[in-house]
């Protein structure tokens, strides 16, 4: 299977290093992107030639070099569904362990395999521990998993019924990320860690090339994307760089709109006062567990990206998440996770605000299903023996 990687590259300082051999992160302890021959690929591959399932289908701008190491649980293109005049959703709820956190790990898990590593272990705050468990465990390696003790209860369950070893930690995800690193030795385990390898962000790649090609090979004038690590939207504005220079793409690619939750808003804070570094957010706290990121390493890379778009951060609070969660549920039968829940309530700040106008396409991401997450209680009952007056149901 051709692939077109040249090597991989530290995305603060260009220091290159060998492609086909284990990385963390670069010797300036920054993340390390792929890079390809995209001149070669150009020529080697067309728009129509594509085939495959899911985001297999994009193999020639991924870089796992062996068929048989790709790790597959039955993954899909994911639908966009619209929600109200030039705004849809793209449900990655849809994906196997129901959260866009597969993309990323498929992708990790199958580098793994093809570079022999035997052991994987990560900090997270549910779906990504999910995601790793389940691919993991398809491709026959070990996983640890170390969550914040709030993790909700579905995700620490889901890590541990897919094999994997899931542990509680009295921290955020960050303290996870700290123990992960620090028992690398006396473990023997290789770290995951988001943008810590640099293999997931290309699996949140194909969110920007699925896109592309779902747009007919064009994009929408704005993608809301709720951001924690930041790697959907590092990976997505990575693929229409690459797409626009093999000529798939022209003209402008979309205004990219960071959504964080008032209760932990780093990326937030720093692209108002202009900076290039997120310090570390304290006491973060939010429903919307996939973003209560309090420090992120890509931090200047989200910030690039969505200041290179011309696009926005923005922060919203919990009850206005909660509250566009029951109306999109109950208005539209669509039930977003609390992030993508944020999305929506940053998009209605936003067209209130004119900062989005009417007539402008627009994509939210529903990064996982809403199934996975505490829902309202039923209390209403009927005794079976004493229904009462029907006329109450009318
Ligand atoms: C991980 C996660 C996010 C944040 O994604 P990043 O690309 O790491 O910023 C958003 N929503 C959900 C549901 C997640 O699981």
């Amino acid at each position: 299977m051709q692939t077109f990687v040249t090597h991989l590259e530290c995305a603060m300082t260009g220091e290159r290093f060998a492609a086909g051999t284990v990385q963390n992160l670069s010797s300036a302890g920054k993340p390390l992107l792929v890079r390809y021959d995209l001149g070669a690929l150009r020529r080697a591959v067309r728009k129509d030639g594509l085939g495959g399932e899911g985001f297999w289908r994009y193999a020639a701008f991924l870089p796992v070099t062996r068929a048989e190491n790709r790790v597959s649980l039955g993954e899909v293109m994911t639908p966009l569904i619209e929600i109200g005049p030039n705004l849809l959703v793209k449900d990655e709820g849809r994906l196997p362990t129901g959260s866009f956190k597969a993309r990323g790990l498929a992708l990790a898990v199958a580098m793994a395999k093809e570079l022999g590593l035997r052991h994987l272990a990560m900090p997270s705050n549910g779906n990504a521990g999910a995601a790793l468990a389940a691919y993991a465990a398809r491709a026959g390696l070990r996983a640890t998993v170390f969550c914040p003790a709030d993790t909700p209860e579905i995700n620490l369950s889901e890590i541990e019924a897919q094999g994997a070893a899931c542990y509680r930690v009295n921290g955020l995800i960050d303290d996870c990320g700290k123990l992960v690193g620090a028992g690398k030795a006396a473990a023997g385990w290789f770290d995951v860690s988001t943008l810590k390898e640099p293999y997931r962000i290309e699996g949140k790649k194909t969110m920007g090339l699925e896109l592309a090609e779902q747009f007919g090979w064009s994009l929408p004038d704005v993608i809301v994307y709720p951001t924690g690590g930041g790697t959907g939207l590092i990976g997505m504005w990575k693929a229409f760089r690459e797409l626009t220079e093999i000529g798939w793409l022209t003209g402008r690619l979309p205004r990219m709109i960071a959504v964080q939750a008032t209760g932990c808003a780093p990326i937030v804070r720093a692209f108002e006062e202009g900076v290039e570094h997120a310090p570390r957010w304290e006491n973060a706290a939010t429903v919307a567990a996939g973003i209560r990121v309090p420090a992120a390493i890509g931090d200047f890379l989200i910030l690039r990206a969505v200041r290179e778009s011309g696009g926005t951060a923005i922060a919203v609070d919990d009850a206005a998440i909660l509250a566009a969660r029951d109306r999109c549920a109950r208005e539209q039968g669509l039930l977003l996770s609390p992030e993508g829940a944020a999305t929506l309530a940053a998009y209605e700040q936003l067209r209130a605000q004119g900062a989005i106008r009417p007539e402008e396409r627009t994509v939210l991401f529903n990064c996982a299903t809403g199934l996975k997450y505490p829902l309202p209680q039923v209390t209403a009952s009927v005794d079976r023996a004493a229904p009462g007056d029907f006329a109450r149901f009318a």
